[in-house]
């Protein structure tokens, strides 16, 4: 028996959809990207315009890059993010720097990151870690102080809220994943969301190669040849086979979501009176969960238990300021005494009840409850 930490689910729809787009012969970027584009601005009732790319990764990029940062510039970002944040942060050209975080939250800590404001301080990227993002105010308030630009790292919070609100329907630029694990998947792929018209312009040339104007020509099934360049672009855009995969997960987004929050509700229940176990400050009625992160007293002896019982876990994350590439000279004393304490259970749709309990059980029998 092996049980995995996360996966992605796919039905018939899926399959069926991607058959469809298989049998148009029409592979690349087109119709579908755009319905998908549109599906999503009204399941989020945004006014905020969409842009769908190949990546979450891909997405961060070109939000920075779009936003005008480059070589001389930092980019305020929590040191406890998956490695992408740093990765497109450094692509610009730009310095990622570390910040520390609220131990509570896991969320980026507004005093820490004011710390390490320099007149190069161009932008704050605050991360949605484990789809929460209570704390967020504190983030735009120091932008707007400062007259920093706020791309929210989302990659893990499609379909969540804040104060009642969806992530994606407020705020400066918010960037989604769709990875094959996140909570909608389109095989590999990302959205980049603002009301900022010239950014989003910028975005959709440069996601096709900064060809001008691209991105209308392909929605009719068109490309442009008589075309001019004014930009860096990349190779960034998504194909209608990715669409048509995430259009088929938007339409089970519902059960996704009640299917993964009684699964956290349940460890959130069956582990509390476990006193080596402590859980994440979030507001766990709003966020539409993409991982269930606990805080725990011998972390790898548990691991070491777990996965000798065929129960697969994560760490989210190794600190960046711990990896070669992004040392720096000071240290982040939350960020470092939590990491050594955190521990990711299977979370995903087709998580069964017997499997959970499986899991629950083992973690009670670690600690000899
Ligand atoms: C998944 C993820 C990303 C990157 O998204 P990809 O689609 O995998 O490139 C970025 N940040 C966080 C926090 C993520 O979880």
């Amino acid at each position: 028996m092996k049980i995995r930490l996360s996966k992605s689910s796919i039905s018939s729809n899926e399959i069926y959809a991607v058959t469809k787009v298989l049998r148009k012969e029409y592979l690349g970027m087109g119709a579908e990207v755009n319905k998908l584009e549109q599906a999503i601005r009204s399941h989020l009732k945004t006014e905020h315009e969409v842009v769908c790319v190949n990546s979450g990764t891909a997405a961060l990029h070109l939000a920075l890059e779009g936003l005008g940062i480059g070589h001389g510039d930092e980019v305020l970002v929590p040191s406890l993010t998956y490695v992408a944040c740093f990765q497109a942060i450094s692509a610009c050209g730009a310095t990622p720097v570390p910040c520390d975080i609220d131990p509570k939250t896991i969320f980026l800590d507004a005093k820490d990151a004011e710390k390490r404001i320099t007149r190069k301080t161009k932008a704050i990227m605050p991360v949605h870690y484990a789809s929460s993002s209570i704390g967020m105010e504190a983030i735009y308030e120091l932008a707007s102080i400062h007259g920093l630009r706020v791309v929210e790292d989302a990659a893990q919070a499609y379909g969540s809220k804040r104060n009642n609100i969806n992530v994606g329907r407020a705020g400066d630029v918010i960037c989604f994943s769709f990875d094959g694990i996140k909570n909608i998947t389109a095989g590999e792929g990302g959205a980049i969301l603002s009301t900022d018209r010239p950014l989003i312009n910028k975005i959709k040339d440069a996601r096709l190669l900064g060809v001008a104007k691209d991105t209308e020509k392909r929605y009719s099934s068109d490309r442009s040849w008589e075309y001019d360049v004014f930009h860096q672009g990349y190779r960034y855009h998504m194909s209608n086979i990715m669409a048509a995969i995430a259009l088929a997960q938007l339409e089970r987004i519902e059960l996704f979501r009640s299917k993964r929050s009684r699964l956290v509700d349940h460890y959130l229940t069956e582990l509390s009176n476990i006193s080596e176990v402590k859980f994440l400050h979030f507001n766990y009625d709003e966020i539409f969960p993409h991982i269930f992160v606990i805080k725990c007293i011998d972390r790898d002896g548990l691991r070491e238990h777990l996965t000798n019982l065929g129960i697969e876990t994560g760490i989210h994350y190794k600190p960046n300021h711990l990896l070669s590439r992004y040392s720096v000279p000071y240290s982040l004393p939350m960020t470092e005494a939590i990491y050594s304490q955190l521990m990711s259970l299977p979370l995903h749709y087709d998580l069964t009840t017997e499997e959970q309990a499986y899991v629950i059980n083992s973690v009670r029998k670690f600690y000899g409850k």
